[in-house]
């Protein structure tokens, strides 16, 4: 008998965004990639459904060839993204079933390839860490589907728990998946696992070859690689059996992807782990307090090997020299005394954040974008929302004067007034001016580690999960680069970066940490120097419930944007009265970036999912009117910053 089944071709017009009868061989199930005549073209497609009636009228088509098998837990983890996060079926089956080239000869893994030496497992675990891998061990025989917050101080043993969870995992003949945030995804964290399982590690992270990266999917999909590691889109990665998923560094920014589908990779880890009856396992030392409220606690403690630092806070109202400050500077000679390494923390790239005249008040700025241009180290003003450049003026461009004054500070120029204070400290900077070229960030890191009387200096980046031994001095030079910025995040993105910078001081020996500020009794900085986790997220949940902000409620952020002032504002007001029901804020205006005028909504609701329904059945209907004004939208469910 002829079987017909429901298929998704991969394309990604909205107008096409349906299922259709396909006749498929008797051995297709659901999960299938398939390939399928799409109009006159060749389209991979997803079989959603099998077994159903053929339509009447119309003669299906038979597939074409079958591409591969997906676990069937993946078609729909993908349909439920698509509904939740408001993208189309097709849009959203890519993320699981990404265009693959043909096999070319045989490659090494990417493991093989970029992983360090490993440590070799402990011989014993802490207390802590014994009854945490019990409980999540415990879960996995019961197969009952659990979240828990594995949570302990940088340093308390986080990474062994996942290796042996992953361990216990492959000894019940199941698999899991690591997610590590895209930039700590280092050769030694790579190397831990690659020691412990060998062969059976996959990796799946962006900078891998397309080649590379087929490859590994093909090992997950044969089975012979069952645990996989790797950055935000991993948690598709096809394998079969999962028993566990683990998300370290669960606070990180980064495992929301900022495209559509936008899906959170942990919102998709959890539903993967009920859909497939597995155990997720959220760790960090900074937990979101999305998560210390609503997930079950696993602690670890401090750290394994001794105390955390402490840490100074230094009053830049009090005290001169900024970026430098004389108690800075002392640390810094100490280590060109007696040895060891330093990271400073400076968030902000370039020479100055801005160029100001004293004469008239005039700030140059981007003329595409409402911001300051940043000075950089080749004389040239750049935007760091658009690409526009122009070399560093003599004089103002309203008034002639000479008197140009660089503002703040940025990486470059505490590169410069290191190299001119402290000449005895090699410098090495880390920021995305930096690590463009592509292997520069492990050079960097490299050369950081093999180095002594060193120091690095650069972005958020250098607080992020590189454990180096010998690291005497951790600084943070401007604390309150974050806390100004109107978002609801602020206090906590300032909160964790401070923390996490501190773990990076004394691993293994005593270290010393120093946070410069303006506001040193703003509440995330002198929590942080207390490394009190708890009563932060305390704070922060009772201020959120408050003002009705998750994990209370959720967000829903609405972005209209358009060549003309004034547009977004209206089409946004007219949306906001077909969304009825819920509290809603704005229209208010954002910045205008890249030569758009932009403005939003933010719904604060129970129901993301209804109301990014409705939002988007609203934006189809206004589709042909924005399309004339020149107008884009975007609807954002559970968005990182609003
Ligand atoms: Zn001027
Ligand atoms: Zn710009």
């Amino acid at each position: 008998m002829t079987r017909f089944a429901s298929v998704y071709p991969l394309v990604t017009a909205r107008a096409l965004a349906r299922e259709f009868t396909y006749e498929v061989p008797d051995e297709v199930g659901p999960g299938a990639v398939v390939e399928v005549r799409f109009g006159n073209a060749r389209r991979r497609g997803v079989v959603t459904e099998v077994d159903v009636a053929p339509p009447e009228g119309i003669e299906a088509a038979p597939v074409e060839r079958v591409v591969e098998e997906l676990p069937p837990a993946l078609v729909e983890l993908a349909l439920w993204i698509a509904d939740y996060y408001g993208s189309t079926p097709a849009r959203a089956l890519t993320l699981v079933a990404p265009v693959q080239r043909r096999a070319r000869g045989e490659r090494p893994q990417p493991a093989e390839r970029d992983a360090l030496p490993g440590e070799a497992q402990p011989a014993a675990l802490s207390a802590s860490q014994s009854a945490a891998l019990d409980r999540i061990v415990g879960a996995l025989d019961t197969g009952e589907t659990a979240n828990f917050l594995l949570y302990g101080a940088t340093g308390s043993g986080k990474t062994e728990v996942y290796l042996q969870a992953c361990a216990a995992a492959l000894e019940r003949g199941r698999g899991a998946i690591v997610l590590v945030p895209e930039i700590a995804l280092t050769p030694q964290a790579l190397g831990r696992f690659r020691a412990r399982f060998g062969e059976r590690i996959a990796v799946l992270h962006s900078a891998l070859t397309e080649a590379e990266r087929r490859d590994e999917r093909a090992r997950i999909a044969r089975g012979e690689a069952t645990i996989v590691v790797g950055a935000r889109s991993a948690v598709f990665a096809p394998v079969a059996g999962l028993a566990l998923i683990c998300v370290d560094e669960e606070h990180d920014g980064s495992y929301k992807q900022e495209s559509d589908p936008r899906y959170d990779a942990r919102t998709v880890a959890a539903k993967r782990a009920a859909l497939e009856g597995a155990v997720a396992v959220f760790g960090s030392a900074t937990p979101r307090p999305e998560s210390w409220g609503r997930l079950e606690r696993l602690e670890l403690g401090g750290r394994l090997s001794g105390p955390l630092p402490s840490v100074r806070v230094v009053d830049l109202r009090r005290e001169a020299g900024y970026p430098l400050s004389a108690p800075l500077l002392a640390e810094l000679g100490g280590i060109v005394d007696r040895g060891g390494k330093a990271i400073l923390l400076l968030n902000r790239r370039g020479v100055a954040p801005a160029l100001h005249c004293r004469a008239c008040g005039t700030t140059l700025r981007c003329h595409n974008c409402d911001v300051a241009l940043v000075l950089h180290g080749d004389r040239h003003l750049r935007c760091h929302h658009c690409a526009y450049a122009e070399p560093e003026p003599d004089t103002c461009p309203v008034c002639g004067s000479t008197e140009l004054a660089r503002l703040g500070a940025g990486t470059q120029r505490l590169e410069r007034e290191l190299e001119a204070q402290l000449p005895e400290l090699e410098r090495i900077r880390l920021d995305a001016d930096a690590v463009a070229r592509p292997g520069a960030l492990a050079a960097a890191l490299a050369r950081f580690a093999a180095a002594d009387r060193v120091v690095l200096v650069g972005t958020q980046m250098v607080a992020k999960g590189h454990h180096f031994p010998g690291v005497a001095l951790a600084a943070v030079v401007d604390a309150d680069t974050g806390l100004g910025l109107p978002d609801f995040r602020a206090e906590e993105r300032t909160f964790q970066l401070l923390t996490q910078l501190a773990g990076r001081s004394g691993r293994d020996a005593p270290g010393r940490v120093l946070v410069q500020t303006f506001q040193p009794d703003s509440r995330a900085i002198e929590l942080a120097a207390r490394h009190d986790v708890p009563r932060f997220l305390a704070g922060e949940l009772e201020r959120r419930r408050e003002l009705g902000y998750p994990p209370f409620r959720h967000l829903v952020r609405i972005v209209v944007a358009g060549p003309e002032p004034g547009a977004p504002l209206q089409a946004l007001a007219e949306l906001k009265e077909g969304l009825a029901g819920d509290d809603i804020l704005g229209p208010a205006p954002l910045l205008r970036l890249r030569g758009k005028f932009r403005a939003q909504l933010v719904a604060k609701t129970e129901h993301p999912r209804r109301i990014a329904a409705q939002a988007g059945r609203l934006l189809s209907a206004a589709a042909p009117a924005m399309r004339r004004a020149g107008l884009t939208a975007v609807v954002d469910v559970d968005p990182q910053s609003v």
